[in-house]
């Protein structure tokens, strides 16, 4: 009999693990709590509760070419760069040309996901689940843990002192969703990611100034690259790769600079990343120099305290008259439905095996899909980890011993502090290209095969890549 794997969530990360389930003839059932596909990509002009939310005018920051399915390219007449309504489509065609929204069950909330009590033999979920009001349980064999890490805003306010007595408006990025109402306003927008230097370019526009706050800079990179093809594709090869891999680290912090700087010299516009021996994700942003050069743009250093009405910054500056703040300081995530000890966040680590398996299970039944923030396209990537996992769960791939696993967890998580830093928003930071070819060596791997089990990076001593 097929086995039943219970798929929660509909973004990309559940629609590719429908479709991978279905591959290898396992018998799925997805859970969304919304009432359509598309997770964070579906634009909504209100902010709902347990979703994912962007703004208007959110454009890819990875292109087509790099972001489609390896079996489903994106449309011809597509753009290089796609609008969200765009992805959004892209995901409605691939649902129906594999057949997947009968396997959906939309406005059902997955409330508890809890072993059965002989799991160590079964390795058997029961899965509690909320629709219109009525509570339903299920068994699974296996389950896929699709439901997106974008979701619970990170607010450092305790950062900001003062900020109870700020007297204008300020709000998470989450809560921004278009420029309109904005107009003549003075703007802080605090921190320098992909969200941050959007929302501050678009307001820019609008505003009477904006300032835009970093406390250790960024590169920011232009969507087009050499030639005019788009940047992943120049970036992602396999020959920038090996040679990140092989040269030592000061030769690569050396050409990783000067291909951040070709651009424009981040210095210039005190963008400069505090510690440059870090690789951490640029931004995209085909806007921002020149927002900046026009004077529409300020870049300010880290907030150090804020009174009724104005910013003080690191740097002893003050802003007067600040009207609106928007706290562009990403995300934290947790699983409510899931047993605590099962996906922690602990030491500035996720222990999960390859970002996907708790190494503690006796039956590896549980995944997480897309918890990961990998250096390129994430669309390719949440494939090659539900085309693994459900190899896993049919028992064509095993995992290695718990030891195994936990030794690999710390020393990934040692390679990417060291490769990414530190903070908050690195803490799912993976290479690219060396983390897809590791989920795809497993899938090769055929259980009853005589394959050694052991740290990738004990494996590979020039692997320098998490
Ligand atoms: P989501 O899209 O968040 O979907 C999760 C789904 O699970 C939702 O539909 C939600 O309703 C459902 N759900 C949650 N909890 C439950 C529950 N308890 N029961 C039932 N259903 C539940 N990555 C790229 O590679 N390229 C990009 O250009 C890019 N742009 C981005 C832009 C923004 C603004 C952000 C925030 C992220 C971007 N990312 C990008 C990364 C992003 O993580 C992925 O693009 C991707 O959308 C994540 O998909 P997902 O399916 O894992 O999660
Ligand atoms: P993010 O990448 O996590 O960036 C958060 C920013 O807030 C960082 O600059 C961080 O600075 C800063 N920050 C955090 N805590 C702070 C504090 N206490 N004080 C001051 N600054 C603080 O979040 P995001 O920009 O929302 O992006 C989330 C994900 O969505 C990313 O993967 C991003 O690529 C993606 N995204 C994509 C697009 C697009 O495709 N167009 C748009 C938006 C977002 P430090 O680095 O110093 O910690």
């Amino acid at each position: 009999m097929a086995k039943k794997v219970a798929v929660i969530g509909a973004g990309v990360s559940g629609l590719v693990s429908l479709k991978c389930c279905v591959d290898e003839g396992l018998e799925p059932t997805c859970f969304e709590r919304t009432e359509d596909i598309g997770g964070l990509w579906r634009f909504k002009e209100n902010v709902e509760d347990g979703r994912a939310s962007i703004y208007r005018s959110v454009i890819t920051n990875t292109s087509k070419e790099m972001s489609c399915f390896s079996d489903f390219p994106m449309p011809e007449d597509f753009p290089n760069f796609l609008h969200n309504s765009k992805l959004l489509e892209y995901f409605r065609i691939f649902a129906k040309k594999f057949d997947l929204l009968k396997y959906i069950q939309f406005q059902t909330t997955v409330l508890h996901v809890k072993r059965r009590p002989d799991f160590s033999s079964s390795g058997q979920w029961e899965v509690v689940t909320q629709s219109g009001g009525k509570e339903q349980s299920a068994i699974f064999d296996a389950v896929m843990v699709c439901s997106g890490h974008h979701i619970l805003p990170h607010m450092p306010l305790q950062s900001f002192p003062g900020i109870e007595r700020f007297q204008g408006q300020y709000f998470h990025s989450r809560q921004y969703k278009r420029p309109a109402g904005f107009e003549g306003k003075r703007i802080l927008v605090i921190g320098i990611g992909n969200s941050a230097s959007d929302i501050a370019v678009e307001l820019s526009k609008e505003a009477a100034q904006v300032f835009i706050s970093t406390r250790k800079g960024s590169w920011v990179l232009s969507r087009i690259s050499e030639d005019g093809y788009p940047w992943d594709s120049v970036f992602h090869t396999r020959f920038s790769t090996m040679l990140r891999n092989v040269l030592p680290r000061a030769i690569v912090t050396w050409m990783w600079e000067q291909q951040m700087n070709r651009w424009f010299n981040h210095e210039n516009y005190g963008l400069q990343p505090q510690n440059k021996y870090l690789l951490k994700e640029p931004i995209l942003n085909d806007d921002l120099p020149s927002r900046i050069l026009y004077g529409a743009v300020k870049v300010k250093p880290r907030v150090t305290g804020l009174t009724e009405t104005s910013a003080i910054f690191e740097d002893e500056t003050v802003e007067e008259d600040i009207d609106v703040i928007v706290f562009a300081t990403g995300y934290t995530f947790a699983f409510p439905f899931l047993e605590e000890s099962l996906v922690k966040v602990e030491d500035n680590r996720v222990s999960l095996y390859k970002y996907m398996f708790p190494p503690q299970l006796e039956k590896a039944t549980l995944a997480c899909i897309g918890l990961i923030q990998p250096l390129g396209s994430i669309f390719p990537t949440v494939e090659l980890q539900a085309r693994w996992a459900t190899r896993v769960f049919k028992g064509l791939c095993s995992l290695p011993t718990e030891k195994t696993m936990m030794e690999d967890i710390v020393t990934r998580n040692e390679r990417r502090i060291d490769l990414f830093g530190t903070s908050q928003s690195q803490i799912l930071q993976t290479n690219y290209v060396d983390y897809l070819d590791e989920l795809a060596s497993e899938i090769v791997y055929v259980s009853g095969k005589s394959r050694k089990h052991s740290s990738i990076f004990k494996k590979n001593k020039f692997l320098k890549g998490v």
